[in-house]
């Protein structure tokens, strides 16, 4: 059985070179006569491996110096938690509500503070962004919350909003490295590392320096503590070592596809294929505001709910996995993350076609 185009929207497809070098390094890591997942994290070759991650990764995003990056554990969904405990100094934060992981963030938050929702789309299911150009910020907001894009609803903040001069955090676990981004306009970028780059258990925070202080809630753990990893460069602990080592592998992919310009570029003409054949197709539609589409994470229904089952199904037996909606929206969802090959959404929308001819 060969490999299946898998638009699975997380844990999700990795570059076919990727995992073959992984592959061939499993069982002696260029001459350490063992595999990365056994070796101390403190040894010179697991120190060059992160090292290099972290380079790679700085030389992708052009992260300036004042900005640090973490490798952490406990996926986006802890974050949700530590971005409070470490920045909410005044115990209030906005939020803008833009899917079920923003929600997520927002009330986890309010565990620790107030939390303003100054702005929302849940009125239309979350199919598109709300106008962020001159939103109600809070004055004693320590910081406004985004989630830059929205994995289960298909749609991207095309635009940052205007925070009038608070600290902008942003989950960008679904987009992460997907095109080029301006580091300085935010104070924390994060995401979980298995949408977009590589396996799950690792969580990228790149956060401003003078955001990390020990001046964190009181009760804060030690793990919890922004201060702690970046005083130990991501090794207080035993980090997720393997999932570093994938992640620097697919920051060395991605540079050698040209970078992020050049990953906008393959993000854009792969979805362009996809949505220029939903825009006119007779069964299937998308379900987001054309403006406000992702390059990522792609909804479609045909508005029938035993039909979009028949296709799920079909699709699988075609070799085009995990094409089923998020369990709380439904119909079809296609994650279209930067290793996935242009031919694979070519090789969808030829299914879709042929479907559409015999069912509608
Ligand atoms: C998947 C996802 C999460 C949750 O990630 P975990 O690592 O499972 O906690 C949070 N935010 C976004 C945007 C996601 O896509």
């Amino acid at each position: 059985m060969g490999r299946v185009y898998n638009f699975s929207a997380g844990p999700a497809v990795l570059p076919e070179e990727v995992l073959r070098e992984a592959a061939d390094e499993m069982l002696d890591y260029r001459g350490t006569g063992m595999s990365v997942m056994e070796m101390s994290h403190r040894s010179k070759a697991f120190e060059q491996i992160i090292t290099e991650a972290e380079q790679d990764l700085r030389d992708l995003m052009n992260i300036p110096d004042n900005y640090k990056v973490l490798f952490l554990q406990g996926g986006a969904s802890q974050q949700f938690a530590m971005i409070p405990m470490n920045l909410m100094k005044n115990r209030s934060a906005d939020y803008i509500i833009t899917g079920q992981w923003a929600k997520k963030a927002a009330k986890e938050a309010e565990k620790y503070g107030e939390v303003h929702r100054i702005a929302s789309s849940e009125d239309e299911t979350f199919s598109y962004i709300p106008d962020c150009s001159d939103l109600p910020v809070s004055e004693d907001a320590d910081y406004v919350y985004i989630c830059e894009n929205n994995t289960i609803y298909g749609t991207k903040f095309k635009e940052l909003p205007d925070t009038k001069g608070k600290t902008l955090v942003a989950d960008v676990s679904s987009c992460f490295l997907s095109e080029p981004v301006d580091v300085t306009k935010y104070g924390v970028i994060y995401g979980g590392v298995q949408k977009n780059i590589g396996p799950a258990g690792v969580v990228i925070v790149i956060i401003r320096e003078d955001l990390i202080t020990e001046d964190v809630l009181p009760g804060t753990p030690t793990m919890l503590t922004y201060k702690t990893h970046s005083d130990a460069k991501s090794l207080y602990n035993t980090p997720p070592a393997y999932g570093i080592y994938i992640c620097g592998k697919v920051f060395k992919w991605i540079k050698a596809q040209g970078g992020l310009e050049a990953m906008k570029e393959r993000n854009e003409k792969k979805a362009k294929v996809l949505y220029d054949f939903l825009d006119q197709s007779k069964l299937f539609r998308g379900t987001v505001v054309p403006k406000d589409r992702s390059l990522m994470n792609v909804p479609f229904v045909t508005g029938n709910a035993d039909l979009d089952a028949k296709f799920v199904k079909e699709a699988k037996e075609a070799g085009l996995e995990n094409l089923k909606g998020h369990r709380t929206v439904g119909g079809m969802r296609a994650s279209i993350y930067n290793a996935m090959p242009y031919e694979g959404v070519v090789a969808l929308v030829e299914f879709m076609k042929k479907f559409e001819e015999e069912n509608l």
